[in-house]
């Protein structure tokens, strides 16, 4: 993942009150927007490896202040801080250890080489974290890959097939790494992390000839799906940004793109986006397409309340039977449970099954992340997986350490 300097933008489109909260849409510009979902005291980087148990527990911290525009439909933390963000090396947010993320990640690529004709092509990333995704392009249709992320690790690609044809810049992103005009642009689970989303795709757009045609591709977590479940475990601090087909559709519209596609895949949690450079500006209505959020925004904050009474039963139940809990998943998801329902001091262990978070602890409350082979020593009375899709891989997995527990699904 990963974004661009802001520091380098104006704030053309939202007004920074006094206390730093923004309070005018970063979408549309409107100042017609809605508080409705209050934290405080949450980790800033729920991502960041660290390697002692002090450290993790004295991070830095901020809140969420989540609003509604009723113009666009947009929904963003008002209480995001940038400048507690980190993107370094130390941030560790590769999913490509679970075969299903894996599965998924090359059905994906081979779609956009098969759907845009990506063969032999010069292609970029925005945000590409370790570069899998680009190295899957360059083996799928031979392409030339850059990819920008501040967080990039260009060793880690050493003697990958593919990889060869695969540059990294381990930057922040800026116009001129547009100079080339690519034929294919994407940007994956970060615009989520851009506060200024206006500014961006307007920065993008202003980067792109519309004669060169480039196919823009972006994907981001689906939030109507967040609201509507009240999947509280994905709201975190540096998720500033919340779109729905609507509102995302709206934004590239508005920048001067035509939208030729949106699509929400990966069990609901996906939303992406497919545009081109459009030759003549458009005059979307941001109004188009977000009647039932409003409904959805306003009942949010009692169906919370429930939600999280039952996730406090759950592990309650478990304490009084004396069982161990592990948490399956150490990513933000998992951060986000720990800080949000005051019962991180009866969960015991957080496993994953990437091996770059072992041993490390997990921001904010401490908890050791461990290898999902010591769970046969720890033995788990309930393990709570934190994204649903992986439950089949986790089952299977428990069978293989011999760990027979109650596994319940977030
Ligand atoms: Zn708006």
């Amino acid at each position: 993942m990963n974004l661009i300097d802001n520091s380098t933008l104006t704030h053309s489109h939202s007004e920074i009150e006094d206390d730093g909260e923004v309070f005018a849409c970063p979408n549309c510009g409107s100042g017609g927007t809605v508080l409705f979902h209050e934290v405080h005291n949450v980790p800033t980087n729920s991502c960041i490896l660290f390697e002692t148990r002090a450290e993790a527990i004295n991070c830095s911290r901020g809140a969420i202040a989540l609003r509604f525009c009723e113009e666009c439909g947009f929904i963003y933390n008002a209480s995001f801080r940038q400048d507690l963000t980190e993107y370094s090396g130390r941030y560790e947010e590769t999913q490509g250890f679970s075969p299903t993320f894996s599965r998924f990640h090359r059905n994906l690529a081979a779609e956009m080489v098969e759907r845009h004709d990506l063969k032999e092509r010069e292609v970029m990333e925005i945000g590409c974290g370790k570069g899998e995704f680009l190295v899957l392009l360059s083996q799928l249709g031979e392409n030339r890959g850059i990819g920008v992320d501040p967080s990039a690790l260009p060793e880690r690609l050493e003697g990958v097939e593919g990889a060869e044809r695969v540059t990294l810049i381990p930057e922040y992103f800026e116009p001129r790494h547009c100079d080339e005009q690519p034929d294919f642009l994407c940007c994956k689970m970060t615009l989520e992390h851009i506060p200024e989303t206006a500014n961006f795709i307007e920065t993008i757009r202003a980067g792109l000839d519309p004669d060169k045609k480039t196919v823009v591709f972006f994907q981001v977590p689906e939030a109507d799906r967040i609201i509507r479940h009240c999947a509280f475990e994905d709201i975190y601090h540096e998720h500033c940004s919340y779109f729905t087909s609507a509102s995302l559709q709206y934004l590239f519209e508005q920048s001067g793109f035509e939208v030729t596609r949106t699509a929400v895949e990966y069990d609901d949690q996906y939303l992406t986006i497919e545009a081109v450079p459009a030759s003549e500006p458009l005059l979307p209505n941001p109004r188009d397409g977000n009647s039932d959020l409003a409904e959805l925004v306003a009942s949010f904050p009692a169906r919370l309340e429930e939600h999280k009474l039952h996730w406090r039963h759950v592990v309650e139940q478990a304490k009084a039977k004396g069982q161990t809990v592990v948490l399956w998943g150490s990513g933000s998801k998992a951060v986000s449970f720990l800080t949000s329902l005051g019962i991180a001091g009866m969960v015991d262990f957080v496993t994953d099954i990437n091996p770059n978070r072992h041993n490390h602890f997990m921001p904010g409350t401490g908890h050791l992340i461990v290898s999902p082979d010591q769970l046969a020593e720890i033995e788990p009375g309930l393990v709570i997986v934190m994204n649903r899709i992986y439950e089949d891989e986790i089952t299977a997995s428990l069978e293989q350490i011999g760990v027979e527990c109650v596994v319940e699904c977030l």
